[in-house]
């Protein structure tokens, strides 16, 4: 992809006409009410566009359209082969659309251009990708039934599938639901966060354009407690996908078993684990690995690598690797490409970050490097990889997401005081693991209670394995082909013969 220079996406930032509509039925529109909100750069505390404020009305329209949509079967009775050749179009034209879309994202969230570039804008594409050429490689089953009787188990499209996102990584996570979704033949409304609504409104044109019908892919801006709400009360919504904190996916469940015990599947927080044994095998690799695991995209990352647990012998060596480490990683202006840590989303995460780090020094932890905000002068809301040493795993800083850029280092003795820190928490998403010794490897990786373990990596892996959590972090999957589980109803059609 074409690299443009820091004075090119400032221009190319002047230069854009933002559109903040909701796209109902195959248009862009106004929310019902007229009423709009303002989505605010957190790079300079500028306004960046007028946001339709959708609310119950919009998605009552909204979901009546998906469910006559989904019922018609003009999407989700195409071949599989035809839907396929749809969602490959409408990759190639997210595809031919990055520049833009990477822009878009660093504007609205604050992350670094060359992060939406790189990483999140391609990622998403090829999510997209992905489930178009999985879809029609996929095969139901028949059922090891006796002589008389023939049994299909098959896997239909569930209706209509409303996916809440985050905003974090707004067009990857939305990706991750819409792409599995489109393709097992759902009709899709996709609820972006209020705080990072601009990608979302922005694909919904490009949908259409690759061959989607109209009403089968919906995008509904506006608040959780609004848009979000009403969705997931709903009689005629079918699924509720959800990513982002562990407070709001338990109310969807309420909501679900409130209203039409839709399917509700929650990716939420984590708080997990880092572990680094003296018998790792590249020190350096290994301290580098925890900064970046941490603090990539200013630490507002569910699996970040949040509690580093270090083996005792090697912290005197480690700790000074960790900090130097993290010289690579501080705040800049998001549109330079150099800039290697964005913005923090906006100034209410931003407080909510420094007064757990007001917490960590009153329950007596010790700041190590960072813990100020910084860039004061831009207008935005800055803060630079934050470590706190000599935390318990009781301290709040220990227990509870933080989401931002806030490391807490805890020391252990043995394999099995690891496991037992790795453990205490509510959440359950992911660990790291850093050893030389295969058995312990193994052994530890078996103990964890988390959705993903690494080993020798931290947060590795590409669109062909699950990603979710265990405990409070969820109860989903995204990637792989166990994702499509989600947005599909199992049916058992059975025959029975007359034998001669
Ligand atoms: P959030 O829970 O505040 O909001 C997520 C979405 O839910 C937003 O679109 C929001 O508008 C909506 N929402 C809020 N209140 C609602 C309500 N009452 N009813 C319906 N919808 C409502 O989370 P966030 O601050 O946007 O994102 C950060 C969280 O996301 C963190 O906890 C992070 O760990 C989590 N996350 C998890 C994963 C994962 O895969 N497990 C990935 C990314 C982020």
């Amino acid at each position: 992809m074409t690299q443009l220079t820091y004075l090119q996406w400032q221009q190319k930032a002047t230069e854009l006409n933002i559109n903040g509509n909701a796209y109902i039925n195959g248009e862009y529109t106004q929310a019902i009410s007229g009423l709009t909100f303002k989505c605010i750069n957190p790079a300079n505390g500028e306004c960046l566009a007028e946001i339709a404020r959708c609310n119950k009305d919009d998605v009552k329209l909204a979901v009546s359209i998906a469910k006559q949509t989904f019922e018609s079967g003009v999407w989700s009775r195409q071949a599989p082969v035809a839907r396929k050749k749809t969602l490959q179009k409408f990759a190639a034209l997210l595809q031919e659309n990055a520049q833009q879309l990477a822009l878009l994202e660093t504007l609205d969230m604050g992350k670094p251009i060359s992060e939406s570039l790189n990483v999140d804008i391609p990622s998403a594409i090829n999510c997209v990708n992905w489930y178009a050429e999985a879809i029609d490689k996929i095969y139901d089953e028949v059922a090891p039934t006796p002589e008389d009787q023939v049994a299909f188990i098959t896997r239909e499209a569930i209706g209509v599938v409303a996916a809440i996102v985050p905003w974090n990584f707004p067009l990857l996570m939305g990706s991750w639901k819409f792409a599995p979704a489109l393709a097992a033949g759902n009709s899709v409304i996709l609820k972006p966060s209020e705080k990072s609504p601009l990608t979302a409104i922005f694909i919904a044109q490009l949908a259409e354009e690759a061959g989607l019908p109209q009403g089968v892919f919906q995008v509904l801006p506006g608040f959780g407690h609004e848009v979000g709400e009403a969705l997931a009360l709903s009689e005629d919504v079918d699924c509720l996908v959800f990513t982002g904190s562990t407070t709001v996916g338990k109310r969807l469940m309420e909501y679900s078993g409130q209203s039409n015990m839709k399917r509700v599947w929650v990716e939420a927080g984590g708080k997990s684990p880092n572990i680094v044994f003296a018998d790792c095998i590249d020190l350096k690799k290994a301290a580098e690995a925890a900064a970046w695991g941490c603090f990539y995209n200013q630490g507002e990352v569910c699996v970040a690598g949040t509690r580093l647990l270090i083996e005792e012998s090697i912290k005197a060596e480690f700790m000074p690797l960790l900090i130097a480490a993290c010289q690579d990683i501080q705040p800049g202006d998001p549109l330079d490409p150099a800039t290697s840590m964005g913005a923090i989303v906006d100034d209410n995460q931003l407080n909510q970050v420094l007064h757990y780090i007001d917490i960590g020094n009153e329950q007596g932890a010790n700041i190590i490097t960072g813990g100020q905000q910084s860039m004061q002068q831009t207008g935005g809301y800055f803060l630079g990889p934050t470590i706190f040493d000599n935390v318990d795993n009781e301290m709040c800083i220990a227990q509870e997401e933080i989401f931002g850029p806030v490391m807490a280092v805890i020391s252990f003795t043995d394999a099995a005081q690891a496991i037992t820190i790795a453990n205490d928490s509510k959440f359950g998403l992911a660990a790291g693991i850093w050893t030389a010794d295969l058995n312990k490897s193994h052994n530890v990786a078996k103990a964890l209670r988390a959705g993903s373990v690494w080993i020798n990596n931290y947060n590795g892996g590409d669109m062909t394995v699950p990603f979710g959590g265990f405990k409070q972090s969820g109860n989903a999957r995204d990637k792989s082909l166990h994702a499509l589980d989600k947005y599909t109803e199992l049916k058992t059609t059975l025959i029975q013969l007359e034998v001669e």
